[in-house]
């Protein structure tokens, strides 16, 4: 049978520093194993994240809480108590230690979240001119609704898909 990465741990609650006192705690799982190595499988893995793989962090946001994965521990935010704080941290040691099992079949990713680019950034693409072809008012209201993902580049016919691809990229 293949070996867990997590074999031994502790949780403690804390309250957040800004909020002592407050009833929204946060579990820390001290590991006695290093999971740095299952870090970027992880990141493949799992759906909503953000990883910044030099300083070995991930972030992952699941069912309203927000799990931090450092080398020796795994926060998480928000807890009720210590009953919530157990049956979360049952969860993710089983995924953990499930994703290492698995790792010859996932690719790792090393990347982390590719921010979106600046509204300036995406105007600086457009001709200015408000021609309202696409449907919008303004280049800049049309840049706006690029940005959040409302609609769709190809709406401009002035606007080159191949810079606006490279703008993308550079994350
Ligand atoms: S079609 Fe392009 S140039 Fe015309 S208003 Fe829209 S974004 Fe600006």
């Amino acid at each position: 049978m293949p070996q867990n990465l997590i074999r031994g741990y502790e949780i403690r609650l804390a309250s957040p520093e800004c909020h002592p006192g407050s009833d929204r705690l946060r579990a820390f799982i001290s590991l006695e194993d290093d999971i740095s190595e299952v870090l970027p499988y992880l990141n493949a893995e799992l759906v909503g994240f953000d990883y910044h793989h030099q300083d070995k962090i991930l972030l992952w946001a699941n069912n309203g809480k927000i799990y931090a994965f450092r080398p020796h521990e795994i926060a998480i935010a928000p807890v009720l108590d210590n009953e919530e704080a157990q049956e979360l941290t049952n969860n993710i040691i089983h995924t953990v230690n499930d994703v290492w099992q698995q790792r010859d079949k996932i690719q790792p990713n090393f990347e982390g979240r590719k921010r979106p680019p600046s509204l300036l950034d995406i105007y600086k693409l457009l001709p200015s001119t408000n021609c309202k072809e696409c449907g919008f008012p303004t280049c800049m209201a049309f840049a706006a609704t690029l940005r959040n993902d409302s609609s769709k580049s190809s709406l401009c016919p002035y606007l080159s898909e191949q810079e606006y691809a490279r703008l993308l990229d550079k994350g």
